[in-house]
C-alpha cells in the first residue's frame, strides 16, 4: 500500500494543533486541537472531515503532551484513521527556530534534535514545546520519519546586510544575535500562491507579503527568495501586533529598568504580552477594534492609526529594498478578513502604483483573489495562508513513498 498521509503537528507549550492530510489530493481527513494541556480543564476538539463523522469536543484533564497525542491518536483511530495505519507516510512538525543551520525541511535524527535543543536560548518559548512534540510522536511511531519544518528556514536567504544588527560582531556571533525572521512557512506559501494567482512563476515576481494575524510580519520576496523580513532575533521586532509592540527604541528597555524599576522579565512580559493593540486600547481583536471605532472610541481609533502607520512604513521600506514590486499580498486573520486594514494600508500610495478597488476589497471569500483595480501597476491580493498544507507538502516532498 502506498503511504500518502501526513500528520502535521504544531506543538505549543500547552497546546497541540493537528491536521491529517492525504497528499494525493492535499485533502484534509481530520483536524483538531488540544488546549490547556497540564490543567484540569484541558479540552480536545476533533473534526473528522471524511466518512461523515461529527465534530467531537470534550473537556478532561490531559496531563502532558504524551497524553495529548495519545488522545488525538484515539480520536483518529475511532474514525478509521489511526496513526498505526500503513497509509501514514510521515509526521511533519512545525519547529519555530532553526537558526542558520536549517535552511530546509529536515528528517529528525538525534543530531537534529540536539541542534534544535541548542537553539532554545534564542527561542525559549517555542523550541522546548516543539522538541516535546517530536519526542512524543517518535515514541508513538518510532518507525516513521519525523520531519521538522522550520519557521525560520525561508528567511535564511536574507543577505547579511539585512540579517545583521549593527552591533559588535564578536558579541553578536558569540550569542547568535542576528535577525532570523519567523512565519517563514506562511511567507513561502503565500508568495508562491500569489505568483500562481497572477499566472506567473515565483522566479519572475517581486512580492511583499503582509502576514497580519495576532502575530504579524512582513517580508520582501525577490524571485521566490526572501531578502528581508520584519521579525528579528525573536518574533518581537517589526509590525504592531495583537499583544507585541513590534519596533521600539531598545533604550526603552534600559529606561523602564533604570527609571521605571522594572525587572528584565517584567519588561519582556510588557513588550510581548501587554503591548501592541492590547496595550494601546485593551483589545487585540481587530473586529472588536473596528466595532469600537464605529462607536467613536478614540483609544481604538488611535491604536488602529498606529497599526496602519507602521504597516505603511514597512510597505515603503520593502518597496525600496525590492526596487520593483509586482504584488502585495495580505494574509492571516487580519489580512484575510479586515478590509479596512487593507484599504488604509495602501491609501495614498498611488504614486507607487498601489491602489485598492473598494468593491473587490469588500468581497468576503476563502479564495485567493485580487483587490486592486485593473489600471494599478502593482497587484494587491488577498491570499489565505495555509501553513499546515505547506508543512505537509514539504514533509511529503522529503519522505513521500512513491512505491
Ligand atoms: P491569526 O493569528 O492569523 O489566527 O489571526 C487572528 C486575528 O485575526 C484575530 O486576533 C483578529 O484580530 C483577526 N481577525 C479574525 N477574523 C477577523 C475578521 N472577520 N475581521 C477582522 N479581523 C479578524
Amino acid at each position: 500500500m502506498t503511504a500518502t498521509r501526513v500528520l502535521v503537528l504544531n506543538s505549543g507549550s500547552s497546546s497541540v494543533k493537528y491536521q491529517l492530510l492525504d497528499m494525493r489530493d492535499s485533502s484534509r481527513l481530520a483536524v483538531g486541537l488540544v488546549e490547556r494541556i497540564g490543567e484540569e480543564t484541558s479540552r480536545l476538539k476533533h473534526t473528522p472531515l471524511t466518512g461523515g463523522g461529527e465534530e467531537r469536543e470534550r473537556e478532561e484533564p490531559i496531563a502532558d503532551h504524551e497524553a495529548a497525542l495519545k488522545a488525538v491518536s484515539a480520536e483518529l483511530t475511532a474514525d478509521g484513521l489511526g496513526l498505526d495505519s500503513p497509509e501514514l507516510a510521515a509526521i511533519g512538525h512545525r519547529v519555530v527556530h532553526g537558526g542558520l543551520k536549517f535552511t530546509a525541511p529536515t528528517v529528525v535524527t538525534d543530531e537534529v534534535l540536539a541542534e534544535i535543543q541548542r537553539l532554545v536560548p534564542v527561542a525559549p518559548l517555542h523550541n522546548p514545546a516543539n522538541i516535546t512534540g517530536i519526542r512524543t510522536a517518535q515514541a508513538l511511531r518510532p518507525d516513521l520519519p519525523q520531519v521538522a519544518v522550520f519557521d525560520t528556514a525561508f528567511h535564511t536567504t536574507m543577505p547579511e546586510s539585512a540579517a545583521r544588527y549593527a552591533i559588535d560582531v564578536a558579541t553578536a556571533d558569540q550569542h547568535r544575535v542576528r535577525r532570523y525572521g519567523f512565519h517563514g512557512t506562511s511567507h513561502a506559501y503565500v508568495s508562491r500562491e500569489t505568483a500562481g494567482l497572477l499566472g506567473k512563476a515565483p522566479e519572475d515576481m517581486n512580492v511583499i507579503v503582509l502576514h497580519l494575524g495576532n502575530g504579524a510580519s512582513a517580508s520582501a520576496v525577490r524571485g521566490g527568495r526572501c531578502v528581508e523580513t520584519s521579525m528579528g532575533l525573536t518574533p518581537l521586532e517589526g509590525l504592531v501586533m495583537g499583544t507585541r509592540s513590534g519596533d521600539v527604541d531598545p533604550a526603552v528597555v534600559f529606561h523602564l529598568a533604570r527609571v521605571g524599576g522594572m525587572s528584565i522579565d517584567e519588561v519582556d512580559t510588557l513588550l510581548n504580552k501587554k503591548s501592541g493593540l492590547v496595550g494601546l486600547c485593551g483589545d487585540n481583536d481587530m473586529r472588536e477594534i473596528r466595532r469600537r471605532i464605529d462607536e467613536g472610541d478614540e483609544a481604538a481609533a488611535l491604536a488602529f492609526d498606529i497599526y496602519i502607520h507602521r504597516l505603511k512604513k514597512y510597505i515603503g521600506a520593502y518597496y525600496a529594498v525590492l526596487g520593483r514590486v509586482d504584488a502585495i499580498a495580505f494574509t492571516a486573520g487580519v489580512g484575510e478578513n479586515a478590509a479596512p486594514v487593507r484599504e488604509a494600508a495602501v491609501a495614498g500610495l498611488e504614486e507607487l502604483g498601489l491602489a485598492v478597488d473598494g468593491e473587490l476589497n469588500a468581497v468576503r471569500s476563502d479564495e485567493a483573489r485580487l483587490i486592486s483595480p485593473e489600471y494599478a501597476r502593482v497587484a494587491v491580493a488577498v491570499v489565505p495562508t495555509d501553513e499546515e498544507l505547506e508543512i505537509a507538502r514539504q514533509t511529503y516532498a522529503l519522505v513521500g513513498n512513491p512505491s
